[in-house]
């Protein structure tokens, strides 16, 4: 495994290289270069991306003989600058270098070993092996994390030979069978000392702050979620944008928030309560008005109705007059889709549905004595009412 230039020194932000290979892939062009300070994605990190000879970098990877290949938007030849995106890769070295720091305290001080590491675009976890987190521990493991950024430790990246591991008190997971070539150990003085391959600030204090951000089980494993550096800070001031939203929603203080939405809320559900009985008394009463027709078929339209006030309406009438075939219809706008029901003596309403689905624009399906469906012209329910005159008078 050989070294690249970013994981000797994480803060080179540009270089100059020589391209050693070039050729057309899918979506752009894979490039080896001479040197490079981009990281490839491995151990949790993903990769960084910049610029290579002003073609953008749209992906970085290893392949087998641990050669680092980079995936640009075009063809690139001769020498090239390699322009890093520092804000992102400053991300990563903050978030990465936050997880050593968790890691370690979290082992030494809770005796919970870290199993995994994934850095995401929002927010980082490792995974502990431990089902047991209680808050109070959580609460101590953060204050001793931001009391080590306090105390502005160096970090350092050590090369050393396989062969001198044992003699050394390194924290790792085990190397990758059949390594050969240096090793790389990353040391928080003090503290920790690890072998890794990602990229590092150069002092805990460039950490600025972390935050740890909840559990939640993974098979035997508790998943630690946290956010470290400026994303702390981009956090604190997403929570303050929502935090005033409320204020001026609520009218109220963000202590009041929580008890002011729990009101709302119970203020919600008793008026849903009341309209839904309300609602069915009206539609009792309008299925009464609907029974007194002489003739043998019925049109009911209400605007802006459900399906259930419509079935409402039509139970109510048939509890009064069984005989009577009836169209109930309900649309938001007169010339808009909407619902239809036709209810009735089994027989007609069988005879009705399909006719008066397809002259309203629509399609419909039901149960003997109900037929119902969308339409997307309920405006023409005074002709399919002709229809179902004709059909209740067959
Ligand atoms: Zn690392």
């Amino acid at each position: 495994m050989t070294l690249a230039r970013c994981q000797l020194d994480a803060t080179l932000k540009t270089l100059d290289a020589d391209v050693v290979a070039c050729h057309p892939v899918e979506g752009g062009h894979l490039v080896r270069l001479s040197e490079t300070i981009l990281y490839a994605t491995g151990g949790g990190q993903p990769h960084d991306l910049g610029l290579v000879g002003g073609r953008a970098v749209l992906d970085v990877t290893r392949d087998p003989e641990g050669h680092t290949l980079h995936k640009l938007d075009g063809p690139v030849s001769g020498r090239v600058l390699i322009e890093i995106d520092w804000a992102r890769r400053f991300d990563h070295m903050q978030q990465h270098t936050a997880q050593h720091l968790i890691t370690a305290l979290a082992a030494d001080r809770l005796g919970w070993a870290t199993t995994s590491f994934h850095l995401g675009p929002e927010t980082c976890t490792i995974d502990l092996d431990t089902q047991d987190t209680p808050e109070a521990a959580l609460r101590d493991l953060e204050d001793a994390v931001n009391a080590e950024i306090r105390a502005a430790r160096p970090v350092r990246v050590r090369v050393v030979d396989p062969a001198d591991l044992p003699g050394l008190d390194v924290r790792t997971r085990g190397l990758p069978e059949n390594f050969t070539g240096q090793l790389r150990l990353v040391e928080i003085e003090g503290l920790d000392l690890n072998t890794c391959g990602g990229t590092h600030v150069a002092s805990t204090a460039e950490l600025q702050a972390v935050k740890l951000l909840g559990t939640s089980r993974i098979r035997s494993d508790t998943r630690l979620a946290f956010i470290a550096g400026q994303r702390a800070l981009d956090h604190l001031t997403r929570a303050l944008d929502r935090e005033r939203a409320l204020t001026r929603l609520l009218g109220a203080g963000p202590e009041d928030h929580a008890g002011l939405v729990e009101k709302l809320q119970l203020e919600a559900r008793n008026a849903a309560r009341q309209l839904g009985a309300l609602h069915a008394e009206i539609a009792r009463q309008l299925g009464a008005q609907l029974a007194q027709t002489d003739a043998p078929a019925a049109l009911f339209h209400r605007p802006c109705a459900d399906a259930k006030f419509l079935a409402d309406v039509a139970v109510a009438l048939e509890a009064l007059r069984p005989d009577l075939l009836v169209l109930l219809t309900t649309s938001e706008r007169d010339e808009g889709p909407g619902l239809f029901l036709i209810v009735g003596p089994p027989g007609k309403v069988a005879a009705a549905g399909p006719p008066v689905a397809s002259l309203l624009q629509g399609r419909g399906g039901g149960r003997p004595g109900r037929y119902q469906g969308k339409a997307e012209a309920i405006s023409l329910r005074d002709d399919a009412f002709s229809l179902l005159l004709q059909i209740a008078r067959s």
